[in-house]
């Protein structure tokens, strides 16, 4: 006889929580099976949550073998399909709608947005990305994409790249062209991305802000519900400044700050391989700590890595075993961020209006 019964596996497994919602585990048990002393345990994990499939396929076996201490655990992490509910009035299908934005421009805010885009889509993601940086459209360059979109049944038909649909005004609008729209007219063009686009079912949008001014941030905010921001900055402490000016700016208009990405955090020298940290370090991460926002993660300065952006060949990063790692911990540690939050203030179940 075993001193466990499928049954009492199954009630210990509710007592987890859903990374994507913070709810417990119900449906998302997929299968367990009892033999003995060995315990099989099949557990869901939406494509949403799969960057920290491993840390919950760890939670989930650890979990089981602390409450049952004489079986021989063996957990499988396998999919689970949950669609995603359609966002504010403008209908759009997805589950998480992040804002990447800096202070000021330069610090590589266009690079992490699209390496974030990149390395979730990488982890099993269905992810989006939105060049709403009007004034400086570096997307296109970046993703290697050109051309112009076209339209279907009235919608704009995205460019795709790394199998990432993209939208940016550089795809509607002739290359170099300046933009100089204000107000009502960027309100607009950030309305036509976000509605007028068809984005498909996504997990994640990631949207490449403008750096700076709060203009574009409101205008989104008022179509959609923001599921936060990630600001990126450098080292450099006048850097920070900006950033923490960026942080002020989001939560004066109730955005939420999910974490901070520090660029440029070091330089590799290829010729001797030491470590230089030209523009000083750890200050990003202490402002983050001391303001309990999450710290996501750092990227080097890399020369490979601006090469591979001005190719348009971003998704190159990630088979480049220097500077992979890190872009993989910072899609890894928003989505932990995600999960941490969810726990913490689970998603209500939306019970179906009766009557
Ligand atoms: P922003 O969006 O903040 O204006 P970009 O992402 O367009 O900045 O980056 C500006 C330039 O800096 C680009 O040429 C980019 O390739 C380069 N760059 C960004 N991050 C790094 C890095 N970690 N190492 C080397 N070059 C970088």
């Amino acid at each position: 006889m075993p001193a466990f019964t499928q049954e009492q596996v199954k009630l210990s497994l509710g007592k987890l929580q859903d990374p994507e919602t913070g709810r417990a585990l119900k449906k998302q048990i997929h299968d367990v099976s009892v033999d003995g002393n060995h315990l099989a345990a099949k557990v869901g994990l939406t494509s949403f949550a799969m960057p920290i499939k491993d840390s919950f396929a760890q939670e989930v076996s650890d979990h089981l073998r602390s409450e049952f201490p004489d079986a021989d655990v063996k957990v499988e992490i396998v999919e689970h399909v949950r669609p995603a509910t359609p966002l504010g009035q403008v209908g759009l299908k997805a589950k998480a709608v992040i804002a990447v934005a800096a202070g000021k421009g330069g610090v590589g805010k266009s690079t992490a947005a699209t390496s974030l885009a990149i390395g979730l889509r990488r982890a099993g993601c269905s992810v989006g990305l939105l060049d709403a940086d009007v004034y400086g459209p570096s997307l296109p360059h970046l993703t290697g994409t050109r051309g112009q979109v076209t339209k279907a049944d009235g919608k704009i038909l995205p460019m795709v790249a790394d199998g990432i649909p993209l939208m940016s005004i550089g795809f509607m609008v002739p290359p170099g062209e300046a933009v100089i729209w204000r107000g009502p007219m960027l309100h607009s063009a950030v309305t036509t991305f976000v509605r007028d686009t068809d984005w498909g079912e996504l997990d994640y949008l990631i949207i490449d802000m403008p750096p700076g001014t709060g203009d574009i941030a409101l205008s989104l905010s008022q179509l959609l519900p923001l599921t936060g921001a990630v600001i990126v900055c450098t080292p450099q402490e006048v850097a920070l400044i900006d950033a923490i000016k960026a942080v002020g700016m989001f939560r004066k208009v109730k955005i939420p700050v999910l974490g901070l990405i520090e660029n440029m955090s070091s330089f590799v020298c290829p010729d001797n391989g030491k470590s230089y940290d030209i523009f000083g370090k750890g200050g990003a991460k202490e402002y983050a700590r001391q303001d309990k926002i999450a710290f996501l993660g750092e990227i080097p300065i890399s020369i490979p890595l601006r090469e591979r952006g001005d190719a348009g060949k971003m998704g190159e990063n990630f088979d480049d075993p220097d500077i992979a790692p890190y872009l993989d911990a910072i899609a890894r540690q928003l989505v932990q961020t995600l999960a941490n939050n969810a726990k913490a203030n689970p998603v209500q179940v939306q019970l179906p209006v009766l009557g």
